[in-house]
């Protein structure tokens, strides 16, 4: 079935407060290194041609329909807990909307497109191993059903960068991302920032319309109100899932988290090689802020931020209110996540967290690999005989494993048919440990070869499939 391209501009609802018009840079050089077809279909652009993407994609020729001028997004931000107002779309515009098969708003978002008024001392651009690690993470945690942007586009752009945290000069790439809405939690913030009541309406108004009609309240006190109860849900359900994938995102300010509670803008992020809660991505971190175990925390604290600024529009009682639902959110969210990445039924509340607690006390005592140990026991009981042929099976045979195997034996497998997947007949799963990621970077670096890369990108595919994880309602 081929889906229509169905262009949109409903950005332009909201008016020149919000963002400002900017020009792509001109690069000299435009090789297609990603084209992510599957979600090309999906909008509608599956037919263009190489061509057309490189016109559309790497020199922003607009998309017929939408958008005539990219437009660079405003917003601040809590950066660390720090806020900083010197901040906005730096490297990247808005530059189109379109809707999916589903019938969502999305919009197709840069990184690397060229400088902005937003872009400070900054070059505007992004390096080629930022571009390939962003599409790596948002395949793999699509493929553990986590609510992500997807990467759309990555094109290589010929120029040199020089960056600190990489061996320079580095290869440069401009990447387009599509995903459901750029309105940050940072976006309010500036206009609260800014004492701008009018313009945080028309956001809510925006959000309200296009995103949670539901929230819509009788008048503007009530709309944001509504508000920020989904994006309260939508939040915690997105900290369960980053936690039940064991994915550090790294960088939790709150210009890098939207209302649709879309997991987006990866940079140094890392899936964890064992249980750790405090496993921490990003080098410059060095408190452990966003570390894996504290990003519900993070989360919720990003959205006390959010609450902050629509104390402009309607009293604080009922925003504290909503905030204080996010706890019970996130604990049902977590345990029927976690049920679901080990491929079990839940069996109720009690036996569910005598399970987690009993698998986590285990693997964070053995160091066990965390992406070996859910692949090996996806489906429980139904892969007793999969995980004897692991490579850590002798983990699995040690006398203190037996409460675990006994916790897993309590639970029904979910949807057993999906073990007849030919993923499941290899003997490791598709990961993205970090010497998984250097390794493949290493071959483009030395060598050009990308051959690595879209080798994993097919197991990444074939994971996706495998695991088939089921869709959770979203916005
Ligand atoms: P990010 O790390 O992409 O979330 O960016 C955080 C902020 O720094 C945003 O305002 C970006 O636009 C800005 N920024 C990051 N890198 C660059 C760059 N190379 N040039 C311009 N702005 C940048
Ligand atoms: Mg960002």
């Amino acid at each position: 079935m081929t889906v229509a391209y169905r262009p949109e501009h409903a950005v332009l609802e909201l008016d020149s407060r919000f963002y400002r018009e900017v020009a792509p840079a001109d690069f000299p050089q435009h090789a297609v290194r990603w084209r992510n077809q599957r979600w090309a279909e999906r909008v509608g652009l599956g037919a263009l041609s190489e061509a057309e993407w490189i016109a559309h994609f790497g020199k922003f020729d607009p998309l017929k329909g939408s958008l005539e001028t990219p437009l660079a997004l405003a917003y601040h931000g809590h950066q660390f807990q720090v806020y900083n107002p010197q901040i906005g779309d730096g490297r990247g515009f808005l530059f189109a909307q379109l809707r999916d098969d589903a019938g969502r708003l999305l919009d197709l978002g840069t990184k690397g497109s060229g400088q902005t008024p937003f872009s400070r001392s900054g070059d505007g651009r992004l390096t080629l191993k930022g571009g390939v690690r962003e599409i790596m993470a948002a395949s793999m945690l699509e493929a553990f059903g986590v609510y992500t942007s997807k990467a759309f586009s990555l094109i290589e752009t010929g120029e040199q960068l020089h960056r600190n945290d990489e061996p320079s000069p580095t290869r440069s790439s401009v990447l387009v991302r599509l995903s459901h809405s750029h309105v940050r939690f940072g976006t309010f913030q500036r206009l609260a920032h800014g004492g701008d009541a009018d313009g945080i309406g028309k956001l809510v108004e925006y959000c309200t319309r296009h995103f949670y009609p539901q929230a819509a309240g009788a008048d503007m006190a009530a709309s944001a109100v509504g508000l920020l109860r989904e994006v309260v849900q939508a939040t915690a359900e997105l900290a369960a899932s980053w936690m039940a994938a064991g994915f550090v995102h790294g960088v939790l300010n709150t210009d890098n988290m939207v209302v649709t509670g879309e997991s987006f803008d990866y940079g140094p992020w890392r899936f964890l090689p064992y249980s750790d809660p405090s496993f921490t991505a990003a080098y410059f971190d060095a408190r452990g802020l966003y570390a894996f175990g504290r990003q519900p925390s993070a989360a919720l604290w990003n959205l006390s931020q959010l609450a902050e600024s629509l104390t402009l529009l309607t009293d604080v009682a009922p925003l504290e209110q909503e905030l204080s639902r996010f706890e019970l959110f996130y604990r049902e969210a977590f345990r029927r996540r976690m049920l679901g990445t080990l491929g079990l039924q839940p069996a109720g509340e009690e036996a569910d967290l005598e399970l987690l607690k009993t698998l986590f006390g285990w693997m964070g005592a053995t160091r066990a690999s965390w992406p070996q140990l859910f692949f090996d026991w996806f489906g429980g009981a139904a892969s007793e005989a999969r995980a004897a042929a692991s490579p850590i099976a002798s983990l699995y045979a040690a006398p203190d494993f037996a409460p675990v195997r006994s916790a897993l034996m309590s639970h029904a497998p979910k949807r057993p048919e999906r073990l007849a997947h030919d993923y499941f007949r290899g003997e490791v799963p598709a990961r993205l440990l970090i010497e998984d990621v250097e390794s493949t970077w290493a071959e483009i670096a030395d060598s050009n070869n990308w051959m690595p890369f879209y080798r994993l990108m097919e197991r990444i595919e074939m994971a996706r499939e495998a695991l088939a994880m089921e869709a959770v309602k979203h916005p």
